[in-house]
């Protein structure tokens, strides 16, 4: 029917909740470094994966149905051989089996992101008063414990994104507080201003979007998501 209805979604860009590699793809697109990745719909095609990325590789079951993977058991990190492939993508199938029968899309096989010394998570969302925000924070399992997090409005200045890790209570151990190595503070201030500029432009589609963790190197050697979530409308 004729009339002001929304406008149609972009190619490619489908609505509803996509899984970790679609919204890596998304992450991609703007520049954003993600993980090398292969869906694999069976052990013999996730091996073939493995050997094509390189082991160690990680494994994770995928289904829309499913938040938080590793709660489910749905995560294997630093498969090192075929035989540890096709172990982790039994597993991975029995147990996403349980925990959301018949939602199971395959297994995401994908490069170990090594190296890192800090885990980040990175936000996007429309806000429905404030437009396009993105947020950044201490990442991984301590995120909902410390909330640790600075807010602003997409889109973001190089000096802006500085000036929130800056804000972070975490800031000191990413400088390298305690002859800690500093970390690459300037890849994540970039992965944070790419991030504005997807929120600015997808606009009120972008419903959520998570990267977490962004694991972050040394100083000089840049970061990587390893994990993200999002929702379009
Ligand atoms: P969840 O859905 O539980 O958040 P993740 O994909 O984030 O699942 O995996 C859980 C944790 O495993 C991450 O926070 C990270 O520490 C680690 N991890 C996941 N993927 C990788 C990877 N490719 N390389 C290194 N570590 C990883
Ligand atoms: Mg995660």
């Amino acid at each position: 029917p004729a009339g002001a209805g929304p406008l149609p979604a972009p190619a490619g860009l489908p609505g509803g909740m996509l899984t970790e590699a679609e919204a890596k793809r998304l992450l991609a697109a703007y520049g954003i470094p993600t993980t090398r990745e292969r869906l694999a719909a069976d052990a013999d095609a996730a091996v073939r994966a493995a050997e094509a990325i390189g082991y160690p590789v990680a494994l994770k079951g995928v289904s829309r149905a499913v938040v938080h993977k590793s709660d489910l058991g749905l995560v294997r990190l630093g498969l090192a051989d075929a035989a540890a492939v096709r172990a982790a993508f039994a597993g991975v199938a029995a147990a996403l089996e349980r925990a959301a029968p018949g939602t199971m899309e395959g297994c995401l096989v994908q490069e170990m992101a090594r190296g890192g010394i800090a885990e980040l998570i990175l936000g996007a969302r429309h806000d429905p008063d404030f437009g396009p925000m993105v947020m950044v924070g201490l990442g991984g399992v301590l995120v909902e414990l410390l909330r640790d997090v600075q807010l602003a409005p997409a889109p973001l200045s190089p000096a802006d994104a500085e000036a929130m890790l800056r804000r972070l209570r975490l800031w000191p151990v990413l400088a390298g507080a305690r002859g800690r190595p500093p970390a690459d503070a300037a890849a994540a201030a970039e992965a944070l201003v790419r991030l504005s500029w997807l929120a600015a432009d997808l606009g009120p589609r972008l419903a959520e979007l998570d990267v977490n963790p962004l694991v972050l190197r040394a100083g000089g050697e840049g970061g990587i998501a390893v994990d993200a979530r999002a929702v379009l409308r």
